[in-house]
Order: C-alpha cells, then sequence, then structure tokens
C-alpha cells in the first residue's frame, strides 16, 4: 500500500507512526496539523484564520482545510504515495478526499485506525506539552474526535478500507503490527 489514512483520537501516536512508516516505504508524510502549526507560525493568511479553532480544540473549517491538503497532495514528492495524518477528521472531508482522488486518479488503499481507551489518551497528550495540550482544550479535542471523527470508522469499513490496529503498546511493537496489515 503507497496511499492510505491514520485515523484515530489525539495522542494515539499517529504522528509518531507516520514519520517511521512513510520513511521505511519512502513515500509522504502528510500531517494536516503540522502544516496548520506551521501556517500559524509563519503568520499567514491561513494560519492567522486557522490559530483560534486550534488553541480551543476545535476543528478547523473544512473549507480552509481542504484547499491545503489539496495543494500538498499536488506536489512533488507526493506523486509516489503517502500517508495522510489527522485528515480527514469528518464525514464532509472524507466525501471531499474521495471526489479529490478520484480526480487526480490516486485511489485511497487504506484507513488505518489506531484504537487507544480515552483514559491513556488523556495522560499521553498531558505529558506531550504542546500549546493545545491543556487539560480542559484535551478533553474538548477527545469529545471532537468522538463525535465529529468517530464517525469516519463506519465510513471506511463500509468501503471495505478499514484496517484496526491496537494503539495502546510500544512504539516498535505498534509499528510492527501496522507493517504486518499494510504489506
Ligand atoms: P493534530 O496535530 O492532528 O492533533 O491537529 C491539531 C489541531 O489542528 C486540531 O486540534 C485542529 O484544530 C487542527 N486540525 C488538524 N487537522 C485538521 C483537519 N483535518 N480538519 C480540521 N482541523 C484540523
Amino acid at each position: 500500500m503507497k496511499r492510505f489514512i491514520f485515523l484515530g483520537p489525539p495522542g494515539a501516536g499517529k504522528g509518531t507512526q507516520a514519520v517511521v512508516v512513510a520513511q521505511a516505504r519512502a513515500i509522504t508524510h502528510v500531517s494536516t496539523g503540522d502544516l496548520l502549526r506551521s501556517a500559524v507560525a509563519n503568520q499567514t493568511d491561513l494560519g492567522q484564520k486557522a490559530k483560534a479553532y486550534m488553541d480551543r480544540g476545535d476543528l478547523v473549517p473544512d473549507s480552509l482545510v481542504l484547499g491545503m491538503v489539496e495543494e500538498r497532495l499536488a506536489q512533488a514528492d507526493a506523486q509516489s504515495g503517502w500517508i495522510l495524518d489527522g485528515f480527514p477528521r469528518n464525514v464532509a472531508q472524507a466525501k471531499a478526499l474521495d471526489e479529490l482522488l478520484t480526480a487526480i486518479h490516486q485511489p485511497l488503499e487504506g484507513a488505518v485506525n489506531f484504537e487507544v481507551p480515552d483514559e491513556i489518551l488523556t495522560t499521553r497528550l498531558l505529558s506531550r506539552g504542546r500549546q493545545d495540550d491543556t487539560e480542559p482544550v484535551v478533553r474538548h479535542r477527545l469529545q471532537v474526535y468522538h463525535d465529529q471523527t468517530a464517525p469516519l470508522i463506519a465510513f471506511y469499513q463500509e468501503r471495505g478500507l478499514l484496517i484496526s490496529i491496537a494503539g495502546n503498546a510500544a512504539v516498535d511493537e505498534v509499528t510492527t503490527r501496522i507493517e504486518a496489515a499494510i504489506a
């Protein structure tokens, strides 16, 4: 597989695993969270619009995120494959991604779903020390995940693309599980 998404709650280890797996397969890691944080740091127009949503732990509006992803997937290094980490985050984004990928003839091959219990996520997120990792924001981001992102599990299951991984294990062990599932 060379085109897949990493799906799962905040703190599930998607970003850590995406870096390792993308490097091993010589494909591109696309993290919408990283792209947005860099837009905020560079004070771009997009960054200025996105910042307040991110600080609260809300999703940045689809219109902003979709354009950013489309642009990123059009770049040269994305033509040999990618892992989308943190995108799509809701059903509207998943449908828009579907349309985009159909248009560019690069179908999605799998959706790797990281399963990690909420209690563990909260502990992990609070120990990470990122600016949007304070306790009330963490709680809100988990709620947003359950309300808006978790429905994507059924969405990809129905399309025969879902691959679930138990993410509550050591980093190397989770990598091994992913590699086995997407071989
Ligand atoms: P992450 O690094 O994936 O946890 O994302 C950090 C923050 O960026 C999220 O809490 C959202 O505010 C925003 N974000 C990242 N990806 C998306 C997305 N696909 N749609 C909307 N907002 C996003």
